[in-house]
């Protein structure tokens, strides 16, 4: 093919689709970010998406029955259990990677639809265990289990270290010969030029994987394509010691714990919309209802020592399903790779395929 691919945006989306076109040997690949450098940890207000995010991956735990967007769970989930080793492998380091499980605790005294949903899950060669209220004190004697009629248990889901495994992925992509050119804004694009203020950059394909900054490029492109945030606040917890022997991500009500190893914790994440195009601001509200949660289901986290608070935004495409892995319309060689909303550490691998698939079909068609 010979053919020339620039991906716009380097988070968790773009990492995982200049990796995956990083094994194919005639493209040459060079991924534009207008941070000066990767997606960083430790920060209090998140400039990405990923570096705000918890990185629970649910896919056999998705109310989901079927579908394309439950295939891409359940394809990036496979594909994750061969990825994680492999980038351990080719880039030394450690990707921390929870193969514990998730468990969700139920609310509802009827559990006919979890019921259905163990078949189908079954059918699909996957496990979901539905736990009685004995089996869950004895396994987690720290949990209170007030107002809780069960939980389902789902073993074949997991957790990663978002920004340790965009590391990975650059790093990993770099060895295979990607370019990454950070500090450089891409401001607007035609088919196979890109714009920035350093210059044009001639390509083949062009991939949007800029999550909000999607929508001012499209916009800069005649066709806007609308992203909106929703903010995200989470927090790290110390705990003396850690609360169980098995360590799962546990999660009620929509709030995740997501154990770190030791007697640390993850817990968040509010989900927070804007109200009248108001710039959005973390509320100090959401946040108390988020952790009363937390502490309602676990008690010791009210002892828990913060570490580190911080929020930032998710991007939901607006008036339509995320994620949006498509073909801009008009364009013939601009991919969409964004709007990921709550799912795009999980959904990544699952979209650098799609990309990979697109790019490579429409190769062997050309002469
Ligand atoms: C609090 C919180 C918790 C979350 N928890 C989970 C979770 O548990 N599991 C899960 O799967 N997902 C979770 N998410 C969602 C997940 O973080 C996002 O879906 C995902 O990170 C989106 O990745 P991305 O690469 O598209 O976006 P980003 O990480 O935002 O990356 C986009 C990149 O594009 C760059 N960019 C933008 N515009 C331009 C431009 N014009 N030129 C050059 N570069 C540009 C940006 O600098 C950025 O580096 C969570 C999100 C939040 C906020």
């Amino acid at each position: 093919m010979g053919q020339k691919v620039a991906i716009v945006g380097s988070g968790i989306v773009g990492a995982s689709i200049a990796y995956e076109l990083s094994k194919i040997s005639d493209l040459t690949v060079t991924v534009f970010d207008r941070l000066p450098a990767p997606v960083e940890a430790d920060l209090s207000v998140c400039p990405t998406s990923t570096g705000a995010a918890l990185g629970v991956l649910m896919g056999a735990i998705s109310k989901k029955e079927k579908g394309h967007g439950l295939q891409m769970r359940l394809t990036s989930l496979e594909a994750y259990e061969t990825l994680i080793p492999e980038l351990e492998i080719l880039t030394g380091s450690v990707i921390p990677f929870n193969r514990q499980g998730i468990l969700m605790l139920e609310f509802e005294e009827d559990l006919t639809r979890w019921q259905r949903l163990v078949e189908i899950r079954r059918s699909q060669g996957l496990t979901l265990e539905i736990w009685e209220r004995d089996r869950l004190s004895a396994n987690f004697p720290h949990l209170r289990l007030d107002g809780v009629k069960a939980a389902i248990y789902s073993p074949c889901d997991r957790q990663v270290n978002p920004v340790v495994l965009t590391h990975a992925l650059i790093k990993a992509a770099q060895q295979n010969g990607v370019t990454f050119r950070f500090d450089t804004a891409v401001t607007g694009a035609i088919d196979h030029e890109l714009h920035t203020p350093q210059g044009k950059f001639a390509t083949d394909w062009i991939v949007i994987s800029a999550a909000l900054g999607s929508t001012p490029l499209t916009t800069a492109m005649n066709q806007p394509v609308e992203i909106r945030p929703v903010l995200g606040q989470a927090m790290h917890l110390r705990l003396d010691k850690p609360l169980h022997t098995l360590q799962p991500v546990i999660t009620g009500n929509d709030v995740h714990l997501v154990p770190l190893g030791g007697g640390d914790y993850w817990v968040g994440a509010t989900v927070e919309f804007e109200e009248n195009a108001v710039t959005l601001q973390p509320d100090r509200a959401q946040w108390n209802a988020v952790m009363n949660q937390a502490i309602a289901f676990c008690p010791s986290l009210a002892d828990a020592k913060p570490i580190r608070s911080w929020y930032g935004l998710r991007p939901r495409p607006q008036g339509r399903p995320a994620p949006i892995v498509e073909l801009l319309p008009g364009y013939d060689q601009v991919l969409l790779a964004t709007g990921h909303y709550r799912n795009g550490v999980l959904l990544a691998p699952a979209t650098a395929k799609m990309v990979r698939d697109t790019i490579v079909e429409a190769g062997s068609g050309s002469c």
